[in-house]
């Protein structure tokens, strides 16, 4: 019924353990992503039914499946753990779309495996809805990311602090392998796993790809592209460890992740980022960071020589110039600018700045400018008024440039509070209606539909989310 064809599963041994999701008691569904379901050739109403269900809980395993763990490493926070890998989530297998594009199908919080040390294996409801919320508004913006096909309640409890109720989540991505799964091999001087990951990765991701090399420069590419999306949007992941870095260049991990209201560049959400190393503005830099990792991995497969080294620098140093160039695309189609001159960066520039001495609301400033009423967000309008008349100067004579907007800047975004309504209802009453809502809301956040004018507005003063946590 499903097409499987488990090509990961078909490494040697080595880069993954075989292990089945441990069975939930009473699984109820949630919520089921149809055109996600459509998208990959799933049958939807069988995915709704009560055979479905059993495979989105992880109680019974479908035909063609062959679940698995898998074994990456990471640098944390800077540190390195050589031995991390799926402690909470089961690949069941690849599903192969109709239109023969392959992807992963993971149950996030399936139960204990090998990679599970002390943690129980599972996930409680508020992280599952999160990254079911925010992962499929990436998804519906343009961002590159994992998404959601659906959300279960297990009818069990988990403990964290507290009792809490359980779910799983079914992640569908392009791939889970991480810079981290290289590190995992690079740190045990495997030489052999290393070359056969980055030719299962060149296969899978990048076909036209002549090398180690090449493959080290798609994977820059595809990160510059993806976090130049997640500036635009004001998006802060919150640990951007380099086991959530994924070599596709798709968002992966929605875990403390959230969207800053009032510009402020330096924010931070993530309770256990004390420093501030994963701060908004600091993103581009870690993904350098990030990406230098993943190129000391790359280094054996390219001579590893001083020739190897220098060509692995070079291409880590690409990063800055691509990111410059897609965040002028992505902040000038903000401005209404389609094509964008180098001096564009300063009046984008003015206005950020503009943004962040009020703390004007990032999402609201950049919707307002397309109807006008940009100025009613700063108390400061001299300056507001003297920044609008060059950028207006600027965009006067391009015809295009509503139309820019209304595609650059969402309406809506996943506001912070909103979510942490919406798991506080779902934990406290069972109370989903909040969630469906913001489901449908943000599936289409561009256009303008009072009814969720809720949705939109930014958080008051005591509804205001300050610290976010990994679940
Ligand atoms: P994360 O911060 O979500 O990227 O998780 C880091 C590592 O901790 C990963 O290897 C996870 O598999 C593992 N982990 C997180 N939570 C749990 C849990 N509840 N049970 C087992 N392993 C976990
Ligand atoms: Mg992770
Ligand atoms: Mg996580």
């Amino acid at each position: 019924m499903i097409h499987f064809d488990n090509s990961y599963a078909r490494l040697p041994e080595g880069f993954f353990t075989r292990t089945a999701p441990t069975p939930v008691r009473d699984p109820a569904l949630i919520a089921l992503n149809l055109p996600l379901a459509s998208r990959l050739g799933l049958d939807a109403d069988w995915l709704a039914g009560p055979e479905g269900l059993q495979m989105l809980s992880g109680n019974v395993l479908p035909q063609g499946a062959e679940p698995i763990a898998q074994a990456y490493a990471g640098h944390q926070f800077g540190g390195f753990s050589p031995q991390l890998g799926d402690g909470r989530a089961v690949l069941l297998g690849e599903i192969v779309a109709p239109d023969g594009a392959r992807f992963d199908i993971q149950l996030k919080g399936a139960g204990p495996t090998p990679f599970s040390r002390r943690g129980d294996g599972r996930a409680w409801l508020g992280p599952v809805l999160r990254e079911y919320l925010v992962s499929e508004f990436m998804a519906a913006f343009g961002v590159p990311t994992t998404r959601a096909l659906a959300a279960v309640t297990t009818g069990e409890t988990v403990i964290r602090e507290t009792v809490l109720p359980g779910a799983v989540l079914t992640r569908i991505a392009a791939s889970h392998i991480r810079v981290g799964t290289f590190e995992f091999y690079a740190a045990r001087g495997d030489r052999e796993r290393l070359r056969l990951l980055a030719e299962h990765v060149i296969a899978r991701h990048y076909p036209d790809a002549s090398g180690a090399a090449d493959l080290l420069q798609r994977v820059v590419e595809a990160q510059a592209y993806t976090i130049s999306c997640w500036m635009g949007l004001g998006f802060i992941h919150g640990v951007m460890n380099t086991d959530n870095m994924s070599v596709s260049g798709e968002t992966i991990d929605y875990g403390p992740c959230a969207f800053i209201d009032g510009y402020q560049p330096d924010k931070v959400f993530s309770s256990i980022d004390a420093q501030g190393r994963y701060a908004w503005n600091e993103q581009p830099r870690i993904a350098v960071w990030n990406l230098a990792q993943l190129a000391s991995c790359l280094v054996p497969l390219m001579g590893n020589d001083d020739e190897a080294v220098t060509e692995a620098t070079r291409i880590v140093h690409s990063f800055p110039e691509l990111y410059q160039r897609e965040w002028l695309r992505r902040f000038g189609a903000k401005l209404g600018i389609a094509a964008t001159r180098p001096d564009d960066r300063e009046l984008v520039e003015r206005l950020l700045n503009l943004m962040a001495a009020e703390r004007a609301d990032f999402t609201t400033t950049f919707a307002a400018l397309g109807d006008g009423t940009a100025r009613d967000q700063f108390v400061d309008r001299a300056t507001f008024d003297a920044w609008a008349a060059d950028w207006q100067a600027r965009i006067a004579p391009l015809s295009d440039a509503p139309e820019v907007m209304a595609r650059a800047n969402p309406r809506r975004i996943p506001r912070n509070h909103r979510i942490e309504q919406a798991i506080a209802a779902a934990r406290d009453e069972g109370d989903f209606t909040l969630f469906h809502r913001l489901d449908a809301a943000l599936r289409d956040p561009f256009a303008d539909r009072p009814e969720w004018d809720d949705l939109s507005r930014p958080p008051e003063p005591d509804e205001i989310v300050q610290r976010t946590f990994c679940g």
